[in-house]
């Protein structure tokens, strides 16, 4: 029987209700064993198993759950432990495998950065001089696992041993391709074992091969495919590549596989317009990426059909695979729990199960016909127009005030150097100014006081007055500690882009809308469905009572328009950068507010700013001009004496360098500790000006670091950076740490500075 299947690239891994990140926290805090943790971990991956099998997905993936991130277990699963693990060999503890993650008393943890242009975090592999072994074959456990429990030959999922290389650090890059001849075989080894289990498709993942590759990398994937696929022929292998176009379509498509996993929604046409130009090898499988992984609406089905059978102009039926664009990891697991959303917006809204559903449908119209969909065709259709047509979407006052603001350059009424100086008058600060980066510790009892309002058994009075209580503890204590630049705290917020969008009109929320982030750390977007203006004032109230309390300055705290943008879910209607300046014009009126309220130093937090950073590099300039566009809309209306701040997190800066000073913030503090000091040297190339704090300890762990710890962190940034502008910082926010370890901690940071300002 000639059949179009079905297929998942993967699944998400928290749980619909986030089951998966309390078990690891809960095993962290040591309040259960490893074996239950085991077992907690065993029955959600079986349920997600069973689930998709009652679906009717065709291949269902096996391997992609991850006890933390599937970088990681690929690490890990080839023997590369940092050596300060002390790791001697073999399979790999899994008390070792958090420590590489999270660190430990004696060991800071391996670095961890966005997953090409997602909001997903993966640990960065140190490959040392470590030859890598096999340690485990994880992939067979859950083959066997889902063969023996719930019935299914899965279809293993394992990252691509060149991606994997490529995002490694921590060895010489003209060793690439030894280390690339020595996983070649390990990877063989590992479907060796699938072949004999009964395992009859392998999604290999090579994502790197929708970023801007060269020929000699091209020439790469040809030899390592060649012997992956002779290594193990019975097997069809699936080499899978998701978030853009593919570059060099004609070669991939004749890498010596089974089949290609294209992506053909974010390829902005290329994908689909390469294969009627090229065509496609007849003895081959395509796996089409025609869902959306990556936004929460429901497809048009109708139009993905059309879409579909143009690509079946070109590819045989029984050689089409349907699938959604890329891992739903991107994605919450199912819109059925949300009751309390709009009914206008829920009716739109698609995640992984609804998503799988989508693919299945269109798979089941490709199969028997579009009579056999047509209900569901009509349905989806019906939810689409609804939103479409709702008031929210139709704000005139928004759009007119947009178009207005588009006939003017945003730009400050004075260059740097004569802010500056005023601002050095208003506020004195000593040289190598301490502050934090916002937020301060949010502590279970913060946590459940918000829970407590929220239900409505606290009036909004108690919650404001303990939020109060909050701040003024804090300023007290962070004056105790002495840091000059001061902070609320952030007690109020919830989350740094959700507490805003609640604030806006253009955002609905979910109930259980998680996803991944890093590790057991999950966000929940807002969903920006409609045009986006402000309701009132949003932070002056804390912000204000902040500074009542002290002499010494408090930063207002916002989040700025790109990160909003990059960590909500976006409507499609309209572009990104319409977004995004709606946005900023909100928040321009609430800088506005913050200024007649006396508050002059005003951090605009943009640590996504990075990661919507397209993969094709000659896409990067547009977007780049844009944030900056979008940044100085919002903030450069201000008086000469109010000091703008904003900060970014992570690494990898060396390619935004230019666009960091084209925001021109006046001081712009930056992660650097957790990435080992490695953005440091970009700023060699470039003489820096302006205010800028490269983060002197890294927050994600426990941790408490040495007053001489953070001292060498600083001596590092001051070797390439003038003191007159260094500020002293810890990487991010501290709102994931305890009291204690960030007292501890701050006061170091604190001590460290005096120390260098003496010998300065
Ligand atoms: N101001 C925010 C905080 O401190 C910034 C967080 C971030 O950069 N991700 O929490
Ligand atoms: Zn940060």
């Amino acid at each position: 029987m000639t059949k179009v299947l079905s297929s998942t690239i993967g699944y998400p891994r928290i749980g619909v209700k986030r089951e998966w990140k309390k078990a690891l926290e809960q095993f962290w805090a040591g309040k259960i064993t490893k074996s239950s943790l085991s077992t907690e971990m065993e029955h959600l991956r079986l349920h997600d198993l069973q689930k998709q099998k009652e679906m009717g997905i065709d291949l269902i993936p096996v391997g992609d759950f991850s006890f933390y991130d599937h970088v990681l277990d690929t690490a890990v699963m080839f023997g590369f432990v940092p050596k300060r693990f002390q790791h001697k060999g073999g399979e790999v503890p899994i008390e070792t495998y958090f420590d590489i993650a999270r660190g430990n008393k004696e060991s800071v943890a391996s670095e961890m950065t966005k997953w090409f242009n997602t909001n997903y975090h993966y640990i960065v592999p140190e490959l040392e001089s470590s030859e890598p072994t096999l340690t485990e074959n994880r992939l067979l456990h859950s083959f066997l696992e889902a063969k023996d429990k719930v019935g299914i030959v899965g279809k293993p999922v394992i990252l691509g041993p060149i991606t994997f290389l490529k995002l490694s650090k921590g060895y010489d890059k003209k060793d690439f391709h030894k280390l690339l001849q020595k996983l070649i075989p390990l990877y063989i080894n590992v479907f060796k074992e699938l072949e004999n289990a009964g395992a009859e498709w392998i999604q290999i993942d090579e994502p790197i091969l929708t970023t801007s590759i060269s020929e000699e990398e091209i020439n790469l994937f040809k030899e390592t495919y060649k012997s992956i696929q002779k290594g193990v022929p019975s097997i069809k292998i699936l080499l899978q590549t998701y978030f853009e176009a593919v570059e060099h379509y004609t070669e991939i498509i004749s890498l010596p596989v089974a089949g290609i996993g294209l992506d053909f929604v974010h390829d902005q046409g290329a994908n689909l317009e390469s294969l009627k130009k090229y065509g496609f090898p007849e003895d081959k499988f395509l796996a089409a990426g025609i869902i959306n992984g990556r936004n929460i609406w429901r497809s048009d089905l109708d139009g993905k059909l059309t879409q579909l059978e143009r690509i079946l102009s070109v590819v045989e039926k029984d050689r089409l695979i349907v699938q959604p664009s890329c891992s739903l990891l991107h994605v919450p697991v199912t819109v059925t729990t949300e009751k309390e959303i709009d009914a206008a917006v829920k009716n739109a809204l698609a995640f992984a199960d609804e998503k799988l559903e989508e693919a299945i449908v269109l798979a089941e119209g490709l199969n028997n016909g579009k009579k056999a969909i047509e209900a569901k065709i009509k349905e989806s259709a019906r939810g689409i127009e609804i939103l479409w047509q709702s008031p929210g979407r139709n704000q005139k006052k928004v759009q007119e005030e947009l178009k207005r603001w588009d006939e003017v350059e945003p730009k400050r009424k004075t260059h740097y150097s004569i802010r500056q100086q005023i601002q050095q008058d208003v506020f004195k600060l000593p040289l190598l100014p301490t502050t934090t980066i916002g937020s301060l510790p949010q502590t279970k009892l913060i946590r459940q006081a918000r829970l407590k309002w929220r239900r409505g058994e606290w009036s909004n009075g108690q919650y404001e007055k303990f939020i109060e209580e909050n701040i003024s503890y804090w300023i007290e204590h962070q004056e105790g500690i002495g840091l000059d630049v001061l902070v609320h705290g952030e007690f109020e917020r919830n989350d740094m882009v959700e507490y805003f969008g609640e604030k806006l009109d253009g955002f609905a929320f979910t109930k259980y809308g998680w996803v991944q982030s890093y590790g057991s750390r999950c966000v929940k977007p807002p969903i920006i469905y409609g045009d986006i203006s402000l309701k009132g004032s949003m932070t002056v109230k804390e912000i204000s009572y902040a500074q009542s309390l002290t002499k010494k300055p408090v930063k207002g705290m916002l989040t700025g328009p790109i990160t909003i943008l990059n960590w909500s879910f976006v409507r499609d209607d309209i572009s990104r950068f319409e977004v995004t300046k709606q946005i900023a014009l909100a928040l321009k009126k609430e800088i506005k507010f913050l200024e007649e309220n006396r508050i002059h130093m005003i951090q605009v937090d943009e640590p996504a700013l990075r990661e919507g950073l397209p993969l094709k590099v000659e896409k990067q300039k547009e977007y780049l001009k844009e944030a900056v566009h979008a940044f100085k809309l919002a903030t450069s209306s201000v008086q000469d004496n109010t000091q703008i701040h904003t900060h970014m997190c992570y690494s990898d800066f060396e390619k935004i360098m230019d666009t960091i000073d084209q925001l021109d913030a006046d001081v712009i503090s930056i992660e650097a500790a957790r990435s080992h000091g490695e953005l440091i040297s970009a700023f060699e190339e470039k003489a820096y000006e302006k205010g800028i704090g490269l983060g002197v300890y890294d927050i994600h762990s426990p941790r408490v670091p040495g007053v001489e710890e953070i001292k060498t962190n600083i001596q590092r940034a001051l070797h390439v950076l003038q003191p007159k502008i260094f500020w002293i910082n810890p990487d991010c926010g501290l709102k994931t740490r305890g009291i204690e370890e960030t007292t501890n901690a701050l006061k170091n940071m604190v001590e460290a500075a005096r120390q260098i300002r003496k010998e300065t």
